[in-house]
């Protein structure tokens, strides 16, 4: 049956008074009240989901505003008469002071002065002039310059509504102007108990057809708790339906939805493990016409809802479910896991991700929704993959780390490469798996320094002792090291113990080599103790052992704190033996 010339149903079910307004009521009050006490202000921002009635709110603005012959609803609040000739001027979309601009197609400041110089006119035909700007946070940013200069100095009885369902995008200086009204999402009932009303009305004349209820209920569901989208979805199924009563399969049909029935069946195939039945329905809906991308997005959906109500059984309001189908995938739920149910919601929505790139998009469904249907082990098993590929990562990380010195990088490029040295501590290690041996450490290639720098000899000196060492690197942390002089580094040490230690054989030469690196002609290493009668400090005896083994404790310990070697410890077992110099 189809129903010709007939009027668009959402302008024609567009509310006329701020009491129609439905779903809105916070807004409507508010506006009404401000006019019953003449504090209108001079600009408005309307965000919010599509559909949910922003235009229809300032178009009622302008009613309000300019009615001739406010009446009062019934809470007493004033509301448009819809009788004087403004409200059917308004009504009619023939009243000149209402202009409405579209800023997706006019976002340019070309646009915004055009309007700036109209604006300073005194409304045709009403007491106030509307500007209604759909879709603002499109204007570009010198429009948007343009524009906060007219909200800056407004005109006298210029009122601008600015409407938007991207608030994010507009500015802080535009929105600190305006009065901000948040529309709500419409809820599913609140939809429905409308779309009912109105296919009452409609079908009075025997052409337009009648719809069961779960039809109806299935359109408010897909209008997503926009009015706007229901009422198109109303529209073009009574135009292409051609029998009545209009029944849920239709609307499935049309809207390529699937049945609240059939994702139970499917998802209870999933959690009895029954795969047989999983992959028939599955085939069923596919020889339907069903694309993969469709069931998986309403499936992912029901698991959501699956996974809410286990976690809380009293979230039905929040759902916008009717409370037999709560109360069903409760029972549903009852013996699963919120493990489970998350770890499902999860796959599904990771599955549709890819089915949009795959070509085998049925396969991709079918195996994931058989994964599921295999039940809570499959996420233990996936446990352990998981567990092995982060260790595997931890391993790669660290044959990185192992590839460079892992002594402090150089604070300044050294004056000459130091020659590769290892620097590690050796691990006696106990490896647990068969992991291949890091390969040998090797000295990054030379870079060359994009910029010429500042260098600091005695950084440079420290750091290439510190490659080289690090017993020796925390020997030297309060020694104050001199500049070369005569072929000679003086390195003053206030600690004789420390200096005792520098003073042994292995270490002097190393210094000297790190010396060597930094300064170039340096012949002689002298360790100074200020305040000793001569410089050749005999080496540690006894007395200084103790202290010497509390200095490597705490080199030992350093070490121990760089994550890579508590990890390569951690990983494969072991402990520091020595420190290898
Ligand atoms: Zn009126």
């Amino acid at each position: 049956m189809s129903v010709p010339n007939r009027q668009n149903l959402y302008r024609k079910y567009r509310p006329q008074r701020f009491s129609e307004l439905s779903g809105q009521e916070h807004i409507s009050r508010t506006i009404q009240a401000a006019v019953a006490s003449d504090r209108i202000s001079h600009a408005y921002m309307f965000s919010g989901p599509r559909g949910t009635g922003k235009t229809s709110a300032a178009r009622l603005l302008a009613k309000i505003l300019n009615c001739q012959n406010l009446e009062k609803d019934a809470s007493g609040l004033p509301d448009c008469c819809r009788v004087c000739d403004n409200c059917r001027r308004i009504e009619e979309m023939n009243f000149m002071d209402i202009i409405e601009i579209d800023a997706a197609s006019n976002n340019g400041v070309e646009d915004i002065r055009q309007m700036r110089e109209k604006v300073k006119y005194r409304p045709a035909e009403g007491r106030y002039k509307i500007y209604i700007i759909d879709e603002v946070h499109m204007l570009s940013g010198s429009a948007f310059n343009a524009f906060l200069k007219t909200l800056e100095e407004p005109p006298p009885n210029v009122i601008f509504v600015l409407a938007t369902t991207d608030p994010q995008k507009v500015p802080a200086t535009i929105i600190s102007r305006c009065q901000c009204f948040d529309f709500h999402s419409v809820s599913r009932r609140t939809i429905q108990a409308r779309l009912e009303e109105i296919v009452k009305l409609e079908s009075a004349d025997g052409i337009f057809p009648v719809f069961e209820t779960e039809a109806l209920a299935m359109i408010a569901e897909c209008a997503q708790g926009g009015f706007r989208d229901g009422l198109s979805l109303l529209d073009q199924i009574a135009s292409s339906i051609s029998e009545q009563p209009v029944k849920l399969d239709h609307v499935l049909k049309l809207t390529r939805r699937l049945s609240y029935t059939t994702l139970k069946e499917i998802t209870g195939a999933v959690f009895a493990h029954d795969l047989g039945t999983l992959v028939k329905l599955l085939h069923e809906l596919y020889s339907l016409g069903y694309e993969p991308l469709t069931i998986g997005r309403d499936l992912l959906e029901y698991l959501r809802r699956c996974m809410i109500l286990k976690i809380d059984g009293e979230a039905n309001q929040l759902l916008d479910l009717p409370a037999e189908q709560a109360t069903e995938i409760k029972a549903q739920v009852a013996d699963l896991q919120v493990r489970y149910l998350i770890g499902s919601v999860s796959r599904v929505e990771r599955a549709l991700l890819n089915i949009r790139s795959s070509f085998q998009a049925r396969v991709l469904l079918e195996s994931e929704l058989i994964r599921l249907g295999l039940g809570d082990e499959i996420f233990a098993s996936e446990a352990v993959e998981k567990r092995i590929e982060q260790l595997e990562q931890k391993v790669a990380a660290l044959r990185k780390i192992a590839a460079r010195p892992v002594a402090a990088a150089p604070a300044r490029e050294p004056a000459v490469p130091a020659p590769p040295l290892p620097a590690r501590p050796a691990l006696s290690s106990v490896p647990s798996r068969n992991f291949a041996p890091p390969p040998p450490p090797h000295m990054p290639d030379n870079v060359v320094p994009m910029t010429v720098r500042q260098t600091d000899p005695v950084a440079d000196f420290r750091s290439a002792v510190a490659r080289r060492s690090n017993v020796c690197q925390a020997l030297l942390v309060n020694a104050r090291v001199k500049k070369p002089e005569g072929g000679t580094l003086t390195i003053v040490i206030e600690q004789a113990f420390a200096a005792g230690k520098l003073k042994e054989a292995k270490n002097m030469s190393l210094l000297l080599e790190a010396a060597k690196d930094v300064f170039g002609a340096v012949e002689t290493v002298k360790i100074h103790v200020p305040g000793a009668t001569s410089d050749n400090v005999p080496p540690p005896q006894a007395d200084h052992r103790e202290q010497i083994a509390r200095l490597d404790e705490q080199a030992r310990q350093k070490l121990l704190q760089k994550p890579s070697i508590a990890d390569a410890i951690d990983i494969f077992g072991g402990e520091i033996v020595d420190l290898e110099e």
